[in-house]
């Protein structure tokens, strides 16, 4: 059996084109020389995020990888505009955290219900319908459609719940989540049954629930990465609250203190600060107790040596379940909410390159520059930002695009093409 869920992905993804502009002439029977009636072309579609709490894991990223929006159709005659791709929506368990895969860096936290734009598409070409003037009444071009961002990102997931089960495989968590919860977790007497994350929503009270998660169980060796360990660990890093469930009979031959302290020297090893946080120490299966036995006795004096509320119950008969419930409900009211991401990303800037391999077209007062670089350049800065705007112009002025105009002859008052910009040129 593969023991371990996907909980990491690497993806692409890419936004549509932009569809080009037309460039077509109005005709009608009889009337000679009509005028320009080209459409733009449609907008490219937009990748976006959504949350979908039905996900638990990203499994469904396993095997598709690259995920592409639409183009935008080109523009027509008849200014009729070519139709927008359609946005590509990416469902996501709720607690996805996306990194732009190059350097790390957090995009975005996927923590809130809110769909992220993550990939926009580009803008549509205009059609020639835009280039008439007075004296310019036959324009023989159009704009090409911008492309669409693209970008390798890292999936990762960091579930959200309130209260994260920990213990050794067997002791009981599946059981007891579905026994407060409507969840439905696999269970079983074996060994790494849960291989998927579960959450469950505890009812306790009017207006007061809390997300429970049930994650596969924790080994010995998991902070070094054995089995499950590291795919487990990231998931409790988010929650408020530990409920450490431990098997006080020892029906597997194992001590009840042994096996809590195990699984808490793992936790600090992969994180002092999780070792740290909330926890409430478990003694279940005491249905199955023998009498004499000294074993919930021990376990009970070692959770007070930690400082932790201690409660023994039975999973299987739901003995001491609702107390457990009433101690997490309570704790949770003075616990810190649940961590958010902030996004670190700074895009990179776009690389000045040279003039040299632009072209550059002439077509009465008006110009026409295109490349590559150019392309990329327009498509990512914001014109309506002073900063962007004088950062656009000067990485114009360095790449020698005007020097290499004047050449050319540009006079004051001509008109500048970039794509989707017009400009007037000013010496
Ligand atoms: P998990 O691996 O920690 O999720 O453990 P499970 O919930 O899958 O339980 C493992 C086995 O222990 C199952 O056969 C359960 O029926 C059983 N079990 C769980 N809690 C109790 C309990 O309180 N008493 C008894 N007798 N058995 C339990
Ligand atoms: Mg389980």
């Amino acid at each position: 059996m593969a023991a371990s869920f996907v909980d990491k992905a690497r993806i692409t993804i890419r936004a549509g084109s932009g569809g080009n502009g037309a460039v077509a002439f109005h005709r009608e029977k009889y009337v000679a020389a009509g005028g320009p009636d080209g459409g733009d072309g449609g907008r490219g579609g937009s990748v976006v995020f959504s949350v979908d709490d039905n996900l638990s894991t990203l499994m469904d990223f396993r095997y598709k990888r690259k995920y592409v929006a639409p183009d935008g159709m080109p523009g027509q005659g008849k200014r009729c505009n070519g139709r927008d791709g359609d946005t590509l929506v990416i469902k996501v368990p709720r607690g996805t955290i996306i990194r732009d895969t190059e350097s790390g860096a957090i995009m975005h936290d996927m923590s809130t219900g809110e769909d992220w734009v993550a990939a926009r598409g580009g803008r549509g070409g205009w059609g020639n319908i835009h280039f008439a003037t007075p004296t310019r009444q036959v324009p023989r071009f159009a704009k090409p459609g911008l492309p669409g961002e693209s970008h390798d990102i890292t999936l990762e997931l960091k579930l959200l719940a309130d209260v994260g089960l920990i213990g050794f495989p067997n002791v009981g968590k599946s059981t007891l989540l579905s026994v407060v919860s409507k969840a439905h977790p696999k269970i079983a007497n074996y060994h790494f049954t849960t291989l998927f994350p579960n959450l469950g929503v505890v009812y306790v009270d009017e207006g007061v629930s809390f997300v429970m998660a049930d994650i596969p169980g924790i080994i010995e060796g998991a902070s070094e990465g054995a089995g499950l360990g590291h795919d487990f660990l990231r998931h409790i890093d988010r929650c408020r609250l530990l409920v450490h469930l431990v098997d006080v009979s020892g029906s597997e031959g194992r001590d009840p203190v042994s096996d809590l302290d195990t699984i808490n020297s793992e936790l600090r090893e992969y994180s002092p600060e999780l070792a740290e946080r909330r926890q409430i120490v478990v003694a279940n299966k005491c249905d199955l107790l023998e009498e004499g036995s000294d074993k919930l006795s021990r376990l009970r004096a070692r959770a007070e040596e930690l400082g932790c509320p201690f409660f023994e119950m039975s999973a299987a008969t739901h003995a001491g379940t609702h107390e457990l419930i009433g101690e997490c409900a309570k704790l949770l009211r003075d616990l810190p909410p649940i961590q958010s991401y902030e996004a670190d990303y700074v895009p990179p800037e776009p690389k000045v390159e040279s003039a040299g391999d632009l072209t550059i077209e002439k077509d009465d007062d008006m110009w026409l520059v295109e490349g590559p670089w150019l392309q990329r350049l327009v498509a990512t800065v914001n014109f309506s930002d002073y900063e962007s705007r004088m950062f656009f112009d000067r990485i114009l002025r360095e790449s020698g695009v005007f020097a290499r105009m004047e050449e050319m002859g540009v006079k004051d008052g001509d008109t500048v093409c970039m794509y989707d910009l017009m400009f007037e040129y000013k010496e």
